[in-house]
């Protein structure tokens, strides 16, 4: 199976397309933000440092993500494709990231593009809940992400948390930051013809888009 990354801006859900993809094709979701969130607990500089970038909603720098990265995709588990959430963010760490392909002998594989209107992305990070133990992603703002249960999680019954950097102040911050940095690999991927667009408003019908464009891909 080719190798999926998810361009998007903050809260468009690429964490619960992942999260579903991951189901249904069997393969790893990676996210750059959960690496960060893991190394930002460990108690050294480095750690620290991830830690104070997260919670402005600036960009972590290239190289520790780039090492993040690298590592993981060592991983066998990532041999039959895998889905990259959260990276490559910048044209730098595109390049970078062809390198580490061309060095693990991997592809490129394609790109997702989910586009959300801003106020409603707005809301779902503003409401948003995340699942520690399994990944699902809740909103406490829109009644029909709610979990069934207040604080709980419907799928493994984990408790329900908010992450820091889940705030109105952040997302702009976040929001403008995807605009300039990551906006340009919209034109990146596009020239190399494997870019595909999704608008992504309601969970299931933006799932049986992506699984659209899978199946094509499949089927060629
Ligand atoms: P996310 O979970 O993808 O929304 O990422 C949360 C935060 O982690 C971002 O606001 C950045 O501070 C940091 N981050 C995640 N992925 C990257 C990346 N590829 N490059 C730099 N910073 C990142």
């Amino acid at each position: 199976m080719e190798s999926i990354i998810f361009i998007a801006p903050p809260a468009a859900g690429k964490g619960t397309q992942s999260k579903l993809l991951c189901d249904a094709y069997h393969i790893p979701h990676i996210s750059t933000g959960d690496l960060l969130r893991d190394a930002s607990k460990t108690e050294n500089e480095r750690g620290k440092f991830i830690k104070e970038q997260m919670e402005q909603g600036a960009l972590v720098s290239d190289d520790i993500i780039l090492e993040l990265i690298e590592e993981r995709l060592k991983e066998t588990d990532c041999d039959n494709g895998y889905i990259l959430d959260g990276f490559p963010r910048n044209i730098e760490q595109a390049i970078a990231y062809e390198k580490i392909l061309e060095k693990l002998n991997k592809t490129l594989g394609i790109v997702i593009l989910l586009e959300v209107d801003k106020e409603l992305a707005c809301k779902r990070i503003t409401g948003r809940l995340n699942c520690p133990k399994c990944g699902s992603v809740y909103n406490e703002i829109i009644e029909e992400s709610k979990p069934k249960e207040t604080g709980i999680c419907d799928r493994c019954g984990g408790e329900l948390i908010k992450r820091n950097d889940d705030n109105s102040d952040t997302f702009s911050t976040r929001y403008d930051t995807y605009l300039e940095k990551t906006g340009p690999l919209v034109e990146y991927y596009q020239n190399k013809n494997i870019l595909f667009r999704v608008e992504s408003n309601d969970i299931e019908e933006t799932f049986q888009k992506i699984q659209n464009i899978l199946q094509g891909r499949i089927e060629l």
